[in-house]
């Protein structure tokens, strides 16, 4: 079964030095090494979605430049259809440029470019694509009226509406109301809620206040300990599968993209999320944000073992 998937939202470059720590205001060092690679939360949600079974179109804003053509060129390669990805010469393509201390701490700084013009009208100019598709996954990458406009659209053409809101901000309840299923981790459901979210019990006070707010189902993620499921009949830990973790960067995502493509399978919802835990479990394991994103058969092939 190959399910349908509307994924929008942004597209970087992640341009990495490792160095014995992170360099002071003024200061140059010399760094170990230099990896390049995809990332944005947009394009990995996207790009773990289509691994993990899914027909993925994409909506997306690249600039026109050697960033943009190789973001393309891996899309294309996992299978996503990129009808709707606007290519903007007055902006340059997403980068993100990240240092890596020796004990792991990170800096980043981000500079969005052309996803800061994706714009309501662009959603609105893809209406086919909505009512192609079985789920909308979104982020809050874009602009905040761009991920409203696809919501509304997505609620009214009735579709799954999946929003991780990442990176952590406040949100409307209009906005929350078109929800029916939002993914924040600790940090991002700390901020909606204003409660500290450390363990199953935590996440389930701030999860009864999202539900309150009108979302349908909230599902907190929880690093290493799982994630846990609250909706007006469900509320559970479903755990984490133990594995030696060696980067978590673009867990969150991974989860996210096999998340939707069960949930448009049709799966119940605590099976969708054992089906996003085993997919983030692998990504894990693994460097980089979309390389670490696993296939399919590795997805069931972990799942079979528990
Ligand atoms: P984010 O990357 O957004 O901060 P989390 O850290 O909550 O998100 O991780 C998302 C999901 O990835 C978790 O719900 C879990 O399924 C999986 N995961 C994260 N860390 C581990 C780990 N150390 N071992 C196994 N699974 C993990």
């Amino acid at each position: 079964m190959r399910t349908r998937i509307l994924v929008i939202g942004s597209s970087n470059t992640d341009m990495v030095i490792k160095l014995a720590r992170i360099p002071r205001p003024g200061e140059t060092l010399l760094g170990s090494e230099f990896l390049m690679g995809a990332g944005g939360k947009g394009a990995n949600q996207a790009v773990s979605a289509a691994r993990a079974g899914g027909k993925v179109t994409f909506i997306a804003c690249l600039g026109r430049d050697i960033f943009g053509d190789q973001a393309m060129t891996g899309f294309l390669k996992d299978g996503i259809n990129v009808d709707y990805i606007r290519r903007e010469a007055s902006a340059p393509s997403g980068v993100a440029l990240i240092f890596v201390g020796k004990d792991g701490e990170n800096s980043i700084a981000v500079a969005g470019g052309a996803n800061t013009r994706l714009n309501p009208a662009h959603v609105r100019k893809a209406k086919r694509a909505f009512k192609a598709a079985d789920t909308l996954l979104t982020q809050l990458e874009t602009p905040l009226d761009t991920v409203f406009e696809a919501a509304k659209i997505g609620a009214d053409t009735g579709l799954h509406v999946v929003l991780n809101p990442a990176p952590a901000q406040r949100l409307p309840s209009e906005l929350l109301r078109l929800v029916s299923i939002l993914t924040p981790n600790e940090t991002e459901a700390e901020v909606l809620t204003g409660i500290k979210v450390i363990n199953a019990l935590s996440a389930a006070a701030a999860a009864d206040r999202l539900l309150a707010r009108g979302v349908a189902t909230v599902i907190i993620t929880l690093g290493a300990r799982g994630a846990f499921v609250a909706s007006a009949s469900i509320r559970q830990l479903v755990p984490a599968i133990r594995v030696k973790a060696v980067d978590s960067t673009a867990a969150g995502d991974v989860f996210n993209g096999a998340l939707a493509v069960a949930i448009s399978e049709g799966r119940s919802l605590l099976e969708a999320v054992r089906f996003a835990n085993a997919a983030a479990a692998i990504s894990v394991t693994r460097t980089g944000a979309q390389p670490s994103a696993p296939r399919r058969r590795e997805i069931e092939r972990l799942l079979r073992r528990y």
